[in-house]
């Protein structure tokens, strides 16, 4: 079911056939009738995420990359949406001539094609496909039609994902909704060849044996997914059940060996994440901060960032909204080593993100905007030190006085919402050796991932400019701004979203920076 952690375990195998240098790929599969994740709200869905290819996909896609280290693409990304807009548009087209378009073959064959499409192109040894939802759902139910029919086809392997709850009263672990999703497994035409088990305590060892039997498969088979520290320390948690070697037995792969550098690395990053050398609180000041998973790249990139200097990262989430008013005190910054505005829509709540990066501006505490973020300390700049009055973003003021933030012509005539913004991978100057920027990335041309459709205004670089602001980075044509920063402190806002590319091995460079500036 939803809100397991399958994207975890399924990151947590990519990781496993990574350290044995398998080339392994994820596809996820979303049962809403949505075409991508663009146009959901991440108040109720959480992020979106965005992929270089411009792609805007499940949250999930974000935990792969963390954990894999690869850029992936969006076909990897299958809904309900896109196998059935793309069956209709055949049938359009006259692809079935004379025939009854059916779920059962023609929707389940869209799927596998989609599937064996990406095994063509990219010839990968592995691909890890992880079915969103519950077994029982309607809405996955067609997908784990096909899934079946593959494995008639290809060497495949099946993994059941399911948990064990404890009442706390009772406190013994109870198997059977476990064993209720594997029966409507077993209805499905399916076999798991593994079972592994969430659950808040380890796996008790009359909850395996019954899980086993009831599954058809060997107590070494049931694998124990207990609440971890860490979500990086599930790969090392499946190898010390040894999940891996299993594993790639049972895929038949042709034996490879463990890449001890790689495993080191990742072991060592790990307890750094469980046994921090101290603490620094972040304080995210945002408007979708009553769901964590709004926010969950952010939540990540910090605990990347941390790893390099030892720290451990406590973010303290603000409703934007309590920044503003009369009552507003900025005594809820106090306690923050560095304040993050991350990106968001709309108007409710940038008051108070104005508030906030006007406080850090004039105490000196580290500061990063992100998207929103960066365009709100554009206004706040405009408006406190270069007094303009009535300085806005048109997002929010269409006949503001000063519109330091504007619409691209671009995006003047643009009415549908889906796939229009300035999305993925853009690549950016950083021509100040000076700056905050280059010194972060310490190189000249650098890509992060957008997505967005306001942008800085020109018609204001000059008096910005003038009154000390440092416009640190633009797209390489130089008409679009991406970077800017305070000329004293540390102070940043991008135009991008830096947290979309931080993965555990390689942190997002400003996110460290901020955290370096932080602990100083
Ligand atoms: N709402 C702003 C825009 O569309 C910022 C978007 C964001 O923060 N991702 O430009």
């Amino acid at each position: 079911m939803s809100g397991l952690g399958k994207g975890v375990v399924t990151s947590s195998i990519l990781k496993l056939l990574d350290l044995y240098d398998y080339r392994a790929l994820p596809i996820k599969f979303d049962g809403y009738l949505n075409y991508d994740c663009g146009t959901m709200n991440p108040f109720r869905h959480g992020e979106v995420f965005v992929l270089d290819d411009k792609s805007e996909v499940d949250m999930d896609f974000g935990i792969y990359e963390r954990f894999s280290g690869r850029d992936l693409t969006g076909d990897l990304s299958i809904t309900g949406g896109k196998l059935f807009g793309s069956v209709i548009s055949k049938e359009r087209a006259g692809d079935y001539l004379g025939e009854d378009v059916q779920i059962i073959p023609h929707l389940t064959n869209e799927a596998i094609g989609m599937i064996e499409a990406v095994e063509r192109r990219r010839k990968p040894d592995v691909i890890v496909i992880e079915v969103g939802g519950t077994v029982g759902d309607i809405e996955n139910s067609y997908f784990i039609e096909a899934v079946r029919q593959l494995a008639l086809k290809h060497q495949t392997i099946f993994i059941n994902l399911t948990y064990t709850p404890a009442l706390e009263v009772v406190g013994e672990q109870k198997t059977k909704p476990a064993q209720v999703g594997y029966r409507l497994l077993l209805q499905a035409g399916i076999m798991p060849n593994f079972v592994i088990c969430r659950s808040r305590e380890r796996l008790t060892g009359k909850a395996r044996e019954k899980l086993a039997l009831f599954a058809n498969i060997s107590e070494t088979h049931v694998i124990d997914d207990s609440d971890a520290k860490t979500i990086y320390g599930l790969p090392l948690h499946f190898m010390e059940q040894e999940f891996d070697t299993m594993l790639i037995k049972e895929l038949g792969l042709k034996a490879q060996r463990l890449n001890r550098a790689k495993l080191g690395s990742w072991k060592e990053k790990v307890n750094i994440i469980e046994n921090p050398k101290g603490r620094l609180r972040v304080a995210v000041v945002g408007k979708y901060t009553g769901l964590r998973d709004s926010y969950a790249s952010i939540k990540e990139a910090l605990v990347h960032a941390g790893v390099p200097i030892r720290k451990g990262v406590d973010i303290k989430w603000i409703e934007a909204e309590r920044l503003e008013g009369k009552g507003a005190s900025p005594a809820l910054l106090k306690d923050a080593d560095a304040l993050i505005v991350p990106g968001g829509f709309g108007k409710r709540g940038t008051e108070g993100m104005i508030n906030a990066i006007r406080y850090a501006r004039e105490n000196g505490l580290p500061f990063l905007g992100i998207c929103l973020g960066m365009q709100l300390m554009a206004v706040e700049y405009a408006r406190n030190v270069c007094k303009l009055r009535g300085a806005a973003s048109a997002e929010f003021e269409k006949d503001a006085a000063h519109k330091v933030i504007s619409l691209m012509d671009e995006q003047k005539g643009v009415k549908s919402k889906g796939a229009t913004m300035r999305l993925g991978l853009w690549k950016c100057r950083l021509p100040l050796r000076e700056s905050i920027a280059y010194s972060a990335y310490g190189k000249r041309l650098i890509g992060e991932r957008h997505r967005h459709r306001y942008e800085f205004n020109n018609s204001y670089r000059g008096i910005l400019e003038r009154h000390g602001l440092v416009i640190s980075g633009t797209t390489t044509d130089k008409r679009l701004v991406e970077f800017i920063e305070w000329s004293s402190g540390f102070g940043i806002g991008t135009q991008a979203h830096p947290e979309l590319r931080s993965r555990l091995e390689q942190p997002a460079p400003l996110f460290a920076a901020l955290l370096k500036a932080a602990s100083k």
